[in-house]
């Protein structure tokens, strides 16, 4: 039986829909492909299936190291069952290694070690291109209070020291990342929970031995192979062998 259900939100790899009861969503990942502000796109197939898994594989290990999250339980290759959180407008992103848009600002080259780890926030706002901004801005127009701003910045050192861990444990650099966070309400309170999905769309990894990128790099600077790096990733965090072979004959 299939239901009409309630889109709530189309993002570049993702929709919400409404949930089977309140207060809850089903997230669904495409296998479509674009670059914020960019006009590329493409269509990876078997994407989504992978960023489902890895995003589930974070998530669930996230939560059993007091990382909270909206991930309730996958619910089928593309769909996930999250809680619905109040959205902050804002990308955390959490760098390690020199890349991206870091380099390019400071003239940095890509590859070199930064001194510490180093978090940013930019707006989530597409239409203004995610403008890079300050714990000034953020607070002086209320898209996070003071203590929100302290509590995404300890959650996403966590994230990172988390993923660099595991990353670092199958041979993968985590170069960078991005995350974001909502907040849950319980009467007139909320919490800061970790949000949207954490796959290769969103983190920066490469191979520790050869450098060779395994994210979305390779579909923004056109280097071929986007998706069979993708399966790379899950298979070395041990995802890819339970896989529905559906998918990996239609990877290779
Ligand atoms: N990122 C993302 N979504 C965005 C922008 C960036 O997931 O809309 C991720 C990106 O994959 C990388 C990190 O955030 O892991 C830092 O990206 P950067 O600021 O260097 O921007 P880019 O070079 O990707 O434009």
């Amino acid at each position: 039986m299939t239901t009409r259900r309630k889109k709530i939100y189309e993002g570049q790899g993702k929709i919400l829909y409404e949930g089977p009861e309140p207060g809850t969503l089903i997230q669904y990942f495409k296998d479509d492909t674009s670059d914020a502000g960019h006009p590329k796109k493409a269509v990876l197939e078997g994407k989504g299936v992978i960023n489902n898994r890895i995003s589930e594989y974070f998530m669930t290990r996230l939560n059993t190291i007091g990382v909270q999250n909206h991930f309730i339980r996958r619910l089928n290759l593309r769909e996930q069952l999250i809680r619905e959180l109040e959205i902050i407008p804002l990308q955390v992103v959490v760098r390690n290694v020199a890349a991206g848009s870091l380099s390019q600002r400071f003239g940095l080259p890509e590859g070199q070690a930064l001194p510490r780890s180093i978090i940013e926030f930019y707006l989530r706002d597409p239409n203004l291109g995610n403008p890079i901004v300050t714990e000034e801005h953020i607070t002086a127009f209320n898209w996070a209070s003071t203590q929100e701003l302290d509590d995404m910045m300890a959650l996403a050192l966590r994230i990172n020291d988390f993923l660099s861990g595991t990353f670092g444990a199958v041979g993968i650099t985590l170069v960078d990342f991005r995350v974001e966070f909502g907040r849950l309400w319980e009467n007139d309170f909320s919490r800061v929970l970790l949000a949207d999905e954490i796959s290769p769309d969103t983190c920066r990894l490469w191979d520790a031995h050869t450098q060779e990128k395994l994210d979305k790099d390779r579909f923004r600077r056109d280097l071929g192979e986007v998706i069979e790096s993708y399966a790379e990733v899950a298979r070395r965090l041990g995802i890819m062998k339970e896989m529905p072979t559906v998918i990996q004959g239609g990877l290779h």
